[in-house]
């Protein structure tokens, strides 16, 4: 018999409880779901940083931590958590991302703002390019940024694609390393940022890579706020460089009342709203881990400490 420990936030036991039963259920495994057992006698937690646990030291003979959040850098943090820790990929996740991506890129493709809000009542007939026209360069193709870029292929954007290490990924040109990610930024109409947030990709589109993109081009930030220097970008807004960014995530959250964001007229500001885990595919994702697990199988997921993802 396996005991699994649900250590979230206490509204989410109320969303997970049953979609967790189920999942686990169909797995064929004996076990027991709860919110409190001996420490020692714990064999999976499924964990949210802003749960009840700190000290994970005490979780002896804890198999995994399994989470539920897509970004881990929180988590990291605690130096107690030792244990092997699997971040979440859910499929409603992937799937509430590319939605959102392939949305705000559209608006600003389209030009729709223009129409939205058209005061004067122009009449101006000035069609949109075409998708084919327009470079789209996301910076990270891990879960997330592959499927937004598979997306956006599928509706005839250039896509390219840049990460860690060398990628073949059809219908994206794909990218890493240092100088490849000048040559994915060249002449990009969009940018979208998609990269765990570690120190290495700290500020990583900075003054000099914003000025590698063409003039007029559109920042779409959906990963996490410091992945942006953000005086480099009010800058490049202010310069037309940057015509709009879309920003869902940030240094500081929530966005400081008083945050030059707020009130720039070519910025939107989203509460990082982006995309979330579902409980119901996000509890087939944790149950289909452990069944793994308990079968001898390496864990899905894992977080590579030392990369910090
Ligand atoms: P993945 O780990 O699957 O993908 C991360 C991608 O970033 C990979 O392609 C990886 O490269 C690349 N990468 C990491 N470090 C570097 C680096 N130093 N240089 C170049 N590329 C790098 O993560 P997900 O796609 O699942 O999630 C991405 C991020 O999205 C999360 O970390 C989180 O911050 C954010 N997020 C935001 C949400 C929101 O609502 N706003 C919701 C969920 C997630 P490689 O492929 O070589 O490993």
């Amino acid at each position: 018999m396996i005991r699994v420990l649900f250590a979230a936030a206490e509204k989410r036991w109320a969303e997970y409880e049953a979609p967790l039963r189920h999942a686990l259920d169909n797995t064929g495994l004996d076990y027991e779901l709860g919110l409190d057992f001996a420490p020692e006698t714990v064999d999976y937690i499924v964990f949210a940083p802003n749960g009840p646990i700190e000290d994970f030291a005490p979780y002896t003979a804890c198999k995994a931590i399994l989470g539920l959040w897509a970004g881990v850098e929180v988590a990291l943090r605690n130096e107690t958590l030792t244990q092997p820790f699997a971040r979440m990929v859910d499929d409603s996740l992937t799937q509430g991302m590319t939605e959102w991506v392939t949305g705000h890129v559209l608006r600003h493709h389209l030009g729709m703002d223009a129409h939205i809000v058209n005061p004067d009542h122009q009449w101006v007939t000035k069609a949109p390019p075409l998708a084919a026209d327009r470079i789209v360069t996301i910076l990270g193709i891990g879960e997330l940024g592959a499927a937004a870029g598979a997306a956006l292929a599928g509706l005839n954007f250039n896509v390219r694609g840049w990460s860690r290490s060398a990628k073949d990924l059809p219908g994206i040109a794909c990218y890493h390393g240092e100088e490849g990610l000048t040559e994915a930024l060249r002449g990009a109409d969009f940018c979208v940022l998609l990269l765990p947030q570690t120190p290495a990709t700290l500020n990583v589109l900075n003054a000099e890579r914003l000025a590698l993109m063409a003039k007029g081009s559109f920042v779409i930030n959906p990963g996490r706020g410091p992945l942006i220097d953000d005086a480099a970008l009010l800058a490049a807004l202010e310069s037309g460089q940057i015509a709009h960014a879309t920003l869902d995530v940030f240094r500081t959250e929530p966005l400081p009342q008083d945050d030059p964001y707020w009130a720039h007229p070519r910025v939107t500001v989203t509460p990082h709203i982006a995309s979330e885990t579902r409980a119901g595919t996000a509890s087939l994702s944790i149950a289909q881990n452990i069944a793994r697990h308990e079968a001898g199988q390496p864990l899905a997921n894992l977080v590579d400490r030392s990369a910090g993802y």
